[in-house]
């Protein structure tokens, strides 16, 4: 059968870091800093919690990663491939493997929540069957079975995010980003969001997230990296949970 890996090209360690950057620095062009000097891994199935204050770099990080941004210097690896050096189309290949889920939802209004969340399937060109297949339990996932013909005009702020969780993760990505997933969410739903992500990291999903959130962060029992100017604190500097373990990263 034919194979795209030749005799001579080992296959990917799986082993090898999910997620990699070294000496990663982004300058927007109006000459902001976004970040300087990032170095930093994820191991596949790890859950990694990125703190910082507002301006701190977070998003900058996360857009680096699916590549809506590129890096002014450094290299940025996702699953084995150089993000800044993919095409176009190697772009929306890797994308295919990474879910992300924004704070403000990002939803199209005039569709319901099963069409929000099959959109994504329709665009990777899955068949109707296979549509099928996946939203009902990925609506289940997320407890919106109920809510599957509501607009999203019709919904809370929470039940709005999770329905931009389903339709992060109806692909079955490798790598989950969420960025400031709990930030609009009252006490309620800002559980029930982490509860679904550690459901999914259960399941084997590997996920980055970020918060500003200090209280919040202290809950966590996963690693914790703190951005502050763009730049990565030493973890005797950053939240304190980050202190609980060593992450490899720094
Ligand atoms: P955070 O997500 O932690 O709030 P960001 O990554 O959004 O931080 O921003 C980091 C820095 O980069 C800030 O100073 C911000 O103003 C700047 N920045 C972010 N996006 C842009 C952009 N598109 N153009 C110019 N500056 C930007």
């Amino acid at each position: 059968m034919f194979s795209l890996l030749s005799k001579t090209t080992p296959p990917p360690d799986p082993k090898a870091p999910l997620v990699k950057l070294e000496e990663v620095y982004k300058t927007y062009t109006n000459g902001a800093m976004g970040l300087q000097g990032i170095n930093l891994t994820l191991k596949r199935g790890e859950f990694l919690w990125i703190a910082g204050v507002s301006g701190a770099g977070k998003s900058t990080l996360l857009k680096l990663l699916y590549g809506a941004e590129r890096p002014t210097a450094g290299k940025v690896w996702v699953d084995h491939q150089s993000v800044n050096s993919l095409s176009s189309r190697q772009l929306a290949q890797l994308r295919r493997r990474i879910g992300v889920v924004f704070q403000d939802y990002k939803l199209l209004p005039k569709h319901t929540v099963a069409e929000n969340v099959s959109f994504v399937l329709k665009t990777l060109g899955y068949g109707q069957g296979e549509i099928r297949r996946r939203l009902w339990p990925t609506l289940r996932l997320v407890g919106l079975e109920s809510k599957a013909d509501c607009f999203p005009h019709q919904l809370s702020g929470g039940e709005q995010q999770r329905v931009g969780i389903a339709r992060a993760i109806v692909h079955t990505p490798l790598l989950l980003l969420a960025d400031e997933p709990t930030g609009n969410l009252d006490a309620r739903n800002m559980q029930m969001t982490l509860g679904i992500l550690d459901e999914l990291h259960q399941a084997g999903v590997s996920i980055i997230v970020t918060s500003h959130d200090e209280a919040l962060i202290k809950q966590t029992s996963h690693t914790i990296v703190t951005l502050d100017q763009g730049r990565l604190l030493p973890p005797s500097e950053g939240m304190p949970a980050a202190l609980k373990k060593k992450p490899e990263s720094l």
